[in-house]
């Protein structure tokens, strides 16, 4: 089953040819490393998530900073020209991965946020994932700071 729309797609196969690099690399070779076998880009599925995890009903998003307007020191500024453009832009980026996540959450997946800027923290990246992969994975696996970045954690500590 195919629910995306054209345009949907479109954006989904242009993430998948700027992904193959940096960030995104980082954690799968990261994931990996720790024993774990994933799909990636799974179209089927709100958001075309990065890294998915069937068995476990585990996915992992690796978002840029800048595209998904972390605010963040490391997210370049929006460009000087046209800012009204690109708040518009950022606004509406930040509403779809709220909804995406909302309905993985929905269908049964535990999804973690990884940010571009976690991923240049080696140690931090790898304590981050190995809390969301542990069989046990709780939103206590997590420094207070991080629990943000689990979405169904959160919301099952605040439902
Ligand atoms: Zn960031």
């Amino acid at each position: 089953m195919d629910r995306m729309t054209p345009q949907q797609r479109h954006r989904c196969m242009a993430s998948i040819r700027s992904k193959d690099t940096g960030p995104e690399l980082a954690v799968r070779r990261m994931v990996h490393a720790m024993g774990f076998r994933y799909r990636l880009h799974v179209r089927a599925l709100p958001g075309c998530p990065d890294i998915v995890l069937p068995r476990h009903r585990k996915i992992i998003f690796v978002h840029g900073c800048f595209w998904h307007a972390h605010g963040c020191r490391t997210s370049r500024r929006a460009p000087a020209t046209n800012k009204k453009f690109w708040k518009e832009k950022f606004a509406r980026n930040k509403t779809r991965d709220a909804e995406n996540l909302r309905a993985l959450w929905r269908g049964g997946w535990q999804v973690l946020v990884i940010w571009e800027c976690e991923t240049k923290d080696t140690e931090h990246l790898r304590s981050v994932l190995a809390a969301f992969l542990a069989p046990t994975a709780r939103v206590s696996n997590y420094p207070q700071d991080d629990r943000h970045a689990v979405y169904g954690m959160v919301a099952e500590e605040t439902e």
